[in-house]
């Protein structure tokens, strides 16, 4: 049973780069009121990582986009998470090498028209969506929006204590580099840049524990009665 009553349909979106907290919040989030939880930012890596495993160049966009259209065939998007020959991959989709294939892919605007229908279909009948674009793009009439920063460094600390339970050979300034190279990409990007969406409320987390995030989140739903 969870703890609130969202109204219905009700649709979270939650933004912000890598490391500022958004996948583990929207799990909470979406725990607490008993929403599907959709991590976007897999789907991008589920792409990169099967591009790549194809052996074909990502920086070959028209080689790139003719495979990701077998690709989004093969996926099965699953509230537990993606599924490819009715295997679980999201272990596999993890790593910091898997997200830089990721934002590759992520730049290329036939790949995210493709993915738009997708994501649409599954938050129809209300979601958490997390990623970088779901404020301003996927849902602009979600009900709610919130974009979340932290600090460059936190972000890199946070990223780093992640991969260290499966990537422990990653060092944290590898991490620094790999943030500022995805940062740059991914706000630089023409297609659905890095942005907040006007209307979302944003929220500091560098110095705030996870669970103030969601308290100040479930806060701000109770407050537009979007949440009883
Ligand atoms: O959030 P995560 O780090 O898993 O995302 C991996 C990459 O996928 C991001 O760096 C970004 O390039 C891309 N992405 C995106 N739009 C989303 C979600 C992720 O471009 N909605």
């Amino acid at each position: 049973m969870s703890e609130w009553i969202p109204v219905e349909g009700l649709r979270i979106a939650i933004d912000g780069p890598s490391g500022s907290g958004k996948g583990t919040i929207a799990t909470m989030v979406g725990k607490a009121l008993g929403l599907v939880v959709m991590d976007t930012g897999l789907l991008y890596r589920f792409l990169g990582w099967r591009v790549n495993d194809l052996g074909i160049d990502l920086n070959d966009e028209p080689a790139v986009v003719a495979a990701v259209d077998s690709a989004v065939a093969e996926m099965d998007w699953r509230a537990e998470g993606i599924f490819f020959e009715n295997r679980d991959c999201t272990p596999l989709l993890r790593g910091e090498d898997v997200g830089a294939y990721a934002s590759k892919v992520a730049a290329i605007s036939a790949i995210r028209k493709q993915l738009l229908e997708l994501q649409r279909k599954i938050a129809a009948s209300g979601c958490v969506m997390d990623g970088r674009d779901i404020g301003t793009v996927v849902l602009p009439d979600a009900e709610a929006k919130f974009f979340l920063t932290a600090s460059h460094r936190e972000r890199a600390r946070r990223r780093w204590v992640q991969l260290q339970q499966s990537d422990a050979e990653v060092t944290l300034d590898q991490i620094v580099d790999d943030l500022k190279a995805r940062d740059a990409r991914d706000s630089g990007r023409d297609c659905s840049p890095l942005e907040r969406a006007k209307d979302a409320i944003e929220i500091d987390s560098t110095t705030m524990r996870i669970d103030e995030v969601v308290d100040r989140i479930l806060a701000v739903l109770e407050r537009r009665r979007l949440i009883s």
